[in-house]
């Protein structure tokens, strides 16, 4: 008997790494999933929650990177949900956020395939807090921006200058190899060399690491020191707090860190 009814497309934002921090709609969804695509970025405490008997595919397996791949998971998204399947699209953080969601939602909608979006907690907010950094702060930032560090197809778009100029707390993704041209455009708009900043590698895992030094210096001591990917740079007054760190410097250190700040 030919399949007479459409499958759907969930896309499931899994959080940034700590199975914790998926919600009860992801876990329900991913319970249900005949087939999860899933990209790099989840991490496996998400993984392993995916039934046994679902297909599960790495997104890197459907096409060689960019566009190419995109449109290799397009095509798998369609293929499957035409098949009458639970496809379950899993993405690091929310699926919104940076991480290509309204392209995939475009191409089902332009196949007329239903689909619907499960959001999750963004590295973008919950990096910095797995370090002890709230993004705002009443007295020290009332505006937070979150930009990305990687454009698409070489676009230059980000105004760096004038975020630098709205002050606040900057909160930049994919940043790994362009730190020291953002920092460069980032004062360029009027940031002090000494304003916080800090970079978050894998937060909310258990290899979570933290860099922290002032914007005129971060870009030197990621250079001697690097982290692993994925990592976010956080700058703004926000970026010197952190019970983390209090935590695991004694106070003598910490106070010269402080310092060395300033
Ligand atoms: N949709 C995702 C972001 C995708 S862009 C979200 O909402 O979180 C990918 C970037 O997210 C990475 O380059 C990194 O900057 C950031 N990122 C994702 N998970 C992270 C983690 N556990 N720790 C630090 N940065 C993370």
């Amino acid at each position: 008997m030919p399949h007479t009814h459409m499958g759907k497309v969930t896309l499931v934002g899994a959080g940034p790494g700590d199975p914790g921090l998926l919600t009860l709609n992801a876990l329900g969804a991913l319970r249900r999933a005949d087939v999860v695509v899933f990209d790099r970025l989840v991490g496996p405490g998400a993984l392993r929650r995916i039934p046994k008997r679902a297909l599960q595919i790495p997104a890197e397996s459907l096409g060689r990177h960019g566009d190419a791949r995109q449109h290799g998971i397009h095509h798998a998204l369609i293929e499957h949900a035409r098949r009458g399947l639970r496809v379950v699209r899993l993405k690091g953080g929310d699926p919104f956020v940076f991480g290509r969601g309204q392209e995939e939602v475009e191409a089902l909608e332009a196949q007329g395939i239903p689909w619907e979006v499960v959001p999750g907690v963004t590295s973008a907010t919950a990096g910095p807090a797995a370090a002890g950094i709230p993004v705002s702060h009443r007295d020290a930032s009332s505006v937070v921006t979150i930009a990305t560090g990687h454009e698409a197809r070489g676009r230059d778009e980000v105004p760096w200058e004038k975020i630098a100029a709205l002050g606040g707390t900057v909160v930049v993704l994919m940043c790994s190899d362009r730190i020291a041209g953002i920092v460069r455009r980032l004062r360029k708009g009027g940031l002090a060399a000494s304003t916080p900043a800090a970079v978050v590698s894998r937060a909310s895992l258990p290899t979570q690491e933290v860099r922290r030094a002032s914007l005129g210096r971060i870009a030197e001591v990621l250079a001697r020191n690097p982290v692993a990917p994925p990592a976010l740079l956080v700058v703004g007054e926000v970026a010197a707090l952190g019970v983390p760190r209090r935590r695991v410097l004694p106070s003598g250190r910490a106070r010269a860190r402080r310092r060395s700040l300033e």
